[in-house]
């Protein structure tokens, strides 16, 4: 019988946050796949645990995923970690999960640490509808090509972020979004300096020019205002009347059309309906 794939979140600060659920699994695992064995030890350490760990990182996931694969379908169960917090989301883990679901394995994702979410639920920004961006690119023109591809985007956005790009960033998203927009910059979430500054980009960038940003980081940009909807004005409503009756509409289903079309109230049509003839 084939064992199965655990993706299992890791601390991303406070190694309290490790749940029994994670820890269980982390034991009863025939082995760990961990995207850098040595921070995985340090865990593993930690929680008093002992257990035979792969490698499986950025640079050698399709060969070593193909291995992976094929123990879990001799029967092996197998557990995969990441640096910190949950494998899969800007992290090994993507791959593999598609790998195992082709090959029919049964992939099991134990909900824990993840700085994205922490990070929008502290932002104080709009929750209701957000989109991740993970990492922006190095290169001044691809990152620039990505934030006005959000130009008009409306949900909260949500980046990942290293404190030595912080500023270049925070500059192309104020020549994108606007130096007014606003944002939240989450840094060190769980840990002992844990900060949440809630500014706008132009704010933003003359705090971190003054004090070089440290630690890590999530922003959490508020979205784009909707564009305001042009109310129609009782001429236009008086207009369409006339248009449709000329057009041998009763006037009592001209006004209704013309209520339901431009959304306003059937009352304020006929009103300027019969303002109109006066
Ligand atoms: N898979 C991980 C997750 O979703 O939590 C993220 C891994 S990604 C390689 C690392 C990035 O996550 C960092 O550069 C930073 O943007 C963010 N991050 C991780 N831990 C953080 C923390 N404690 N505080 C703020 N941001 C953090």
């Amino acid at each position: 019988m084939a064992g199965m794939l655990y993706l299992v979140p890791t601390p991303i600060g406070n190694l309290g946050d490790i749940s029994q659920r994670c820890r269980e699994t982390l034991e009863q695992a025939d082995f760990i796949a961990a995207e850098d064995t040595r921070v995985s030890l340090k865990l593993l350490n930690h929680l008093g645990i002992k257990k035979n760990l792969v490698s499986y990182f950025e640079h050698n996931k399709a060969a070593k995923g193909n291995m992976i694969v094929e123990r879990i379908l001799s029967g092996e169960t197998c557990a995969l970690v990441s640096d910190a917090g949950s494998p899969a989301i800007s992290d090994p883990g993507e791959e593999l999960v598609q790998q195992c679901a082709a090959a029919g394995i049964t992939v099991c994702a134990i909900p824990g640490p993840c700085a994205v979410i922490t990070a929008l639920s502290i932002s104080g920004q709009s929750t209701g509808r957000f989109c991740f961006e993970g990492f922006l690119s190095t290169a001044k023109k691809s990152r620039r090509e990505h934030l006005e591809s959000l130009k008009e985007e409306q949900r909260t956005m949500i980046f990942y972020e290293a404190p030595h790009k912080l500023l270049a960033t925070l500059q192309s998203m104020a020549e994108v979004f606007g130096s007014d927009r606003s944002i939240s910059l989450c840094r060190e979430l769980t840990k002992l300096h844990e900060e949440v500054v809630r500014t706008t980009l132009g704010q933003a960038i003359e705090k971190y020019t003054q004090t070089p940003p440290k630690g890590e980081f999530v922003l959490v940009v508020a979205g784009a205002a909707a564009p305001v909807k042009e109310t129609a004005t009782a001429s236009d409503a008086a207009q369409r009347v006339l248009e449709l009756t000329r057009s041998g509409i009763s006037k009592k289903d001209a006004i209704k059309q013309t209520a339901q079309e431009l959304n306003l109230p059937k009352n304020v049509v006929y009103d300027a309906a019969i303002h109109a003839e006066e």
